[in-house]
């Protein structure tokens, strides 16, 4: 991995930089970044995982984490642009079947089209199986949808949504997944959230009125829409995971800037016993959560399909390292680092938010659980050593 986060930052060096350049600011001011979203559509970031055929930039899962992180390392909010951004070109990736798919890759990819997806709802975020959104038949073969989205990224900039819905048919009640155009009657996007981290990239709920859809936006059969949604969330989940990854070096390299310059009791803060062991657990977390999303990150590109139990590892261990290792920065950081405009206090607000969207960290316990009782009903592995060792 390390010769592929050398390659990346050589590949994106310019964005990078003005990613650091700009990540103060667009936390402070909360303004979407414009100059950004350029700079990433330039470089070919926005089609990301789209494949060359389409004119996107067919870079891997490893590769993509390696960008995430390296964005994040300075600002969580222009990493979760780009997540967002792949989270919604997912499904439609995915489902050769939709119809629409080498129109909209297309458009991704040489227009810059942006995507968002649309899970949650006011009352439905981890109970993702009650969905209240509905879309049902009209007269003439298409469809009506109506209902509130909650805490949607890319809100109000996106061209078009992933909106996730119940399909009432005449004694049916099934979950579809629809690409909703943000331009189509019926369609209102709410004001801006105004949030604890991850500023400067819009959150809002999506507002549906029956607004028309057809046979060609469905992402997937009928009663396939709960499956793109979960099989999208298996594979990005990893992305939360680097962008942890990111925000914990980060904070980090801020902690380690400061102790080196900062003298207590006539030395610097760095050579304090206390402060080196906390330094080795830190690096020593930090390497192992990115560990954990590359080895999920290598499964996805080798076409494997048994990475759940990997997904939700990689997202629920990096980012409890990230809150907790951005927590322990800001304490060596000391009062000055509860000042706002340094990189970890700006991580720290960042990390909180990794540890509840994609999926709460709690929703990944319950599928790390699943998996790894599961796998052990199937194949109840031989003791290596009796118990007593
Ligand atoms: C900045 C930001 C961006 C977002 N972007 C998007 C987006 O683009 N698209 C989208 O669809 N959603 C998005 N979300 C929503 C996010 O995915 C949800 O907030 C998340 O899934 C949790 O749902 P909830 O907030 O409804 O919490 P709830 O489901 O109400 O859960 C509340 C808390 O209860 C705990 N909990 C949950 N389940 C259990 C359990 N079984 N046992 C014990 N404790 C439990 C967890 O700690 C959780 O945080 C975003 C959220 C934020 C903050």
């Amino acid at each position: 991995m390390d010769s592929i986060r050398a390659r990346i930052r050589d590949r994106y060096a310019d964005v990078l930089r003005l990613v650091q350049r700009r990540a103060t600011e667009v936390d402070r001011t909360a303004a979407f970044p414009h100059d950004l979203l350029d700079a990433y559509r330039n470089a070919g970031l926005t089609a990301a995982l789209v494949p060359a055929e389409f004119g996107g930039a067919g870079l891997s899962h490893r590769e993509f984490s390696c960008v995430v992180e390296a964005v994040a390392r300075h600002s969580g909010a222009l990493s979760l642009l780009l997540i967002v951004q792949a989270v919604g070109t997912l499904p439609v990736l995915r489902r050769t079947d939709f119809p629409r798919r080498e129109e909209l890759l297309t458009a991704v990819a040489r227009e810059g089209r942006l995507l968002g997806f649309a899970l949650t709802e006011p009352a439905s975020g981890s109970d993702a199986y009650n969905l209240q959104t509905e879309v049902v038949p009209g007269k003439n073969g298409d469809y009506r949808l109506t209902g509130t989205k909650y805490l949607i990224t890319n809100a109000g900039i996106a061209h078009a949504h992933v909106v996730f819905a119940n399909l009432r048919e005449p004694g049916i009640r099934q979950v579809c997944a629809f690409l909703v155009d943000a331009d189509r009657p019926g369609f209102r996007v709410g004001p801006p959230n105004h949030l604890l981290g991850m500023r400067g990239v819009p959150t809002a709920s999506l507002h549906f009125e029956g607004v028309p859809v057809d046979e060609a936006d469905r992402i997937g059969g009928k009663n396939d829409g709960y499956v793109v949604a979960m099989e999208t969330l298996n594979i990005s989940r990893p992305w939360i995971g680097a962008q942890a990854v990111g925000l914990a070096r980060g904070a980090l390299e801020t902690a380690l800037e400061f102790a080196s310059r900062r003298q207590i009791l006539g030395e610097p803060l760095v050579d304090k016993q206390g402060t080196r062991f906390l330094v080795a657990d830190l690096a020593a977390r930090i390497e192992a959560a990115g560990a954990l999303v590359e080895r999920t990150s290598a499964m996805i590109d080798a076409g494997r399909e048994d990475y759940t139990a990997e997904s939700a590892m990689s997202k629920l261990f990096a980012t409890e390292t990230a809150m907790w290792a951005c927590e322990r920065a800001l304490q060596l950081l000391g009062g000055p680092g509860c000042v706002a405009g340094n990189r970890a206090e700006r991580a720290f607000r960042d990390a909180k938010i990794t540890q509840i969207y994609e999926g709460a960290n709690e929703v990944q316990r319950i599928l790390v659980a699943r998996e790894i009782v599961r796998a052990h009903r199937a194949d109840p592995a031989p003791p290596t050593s009796s118990p007593a060792g």
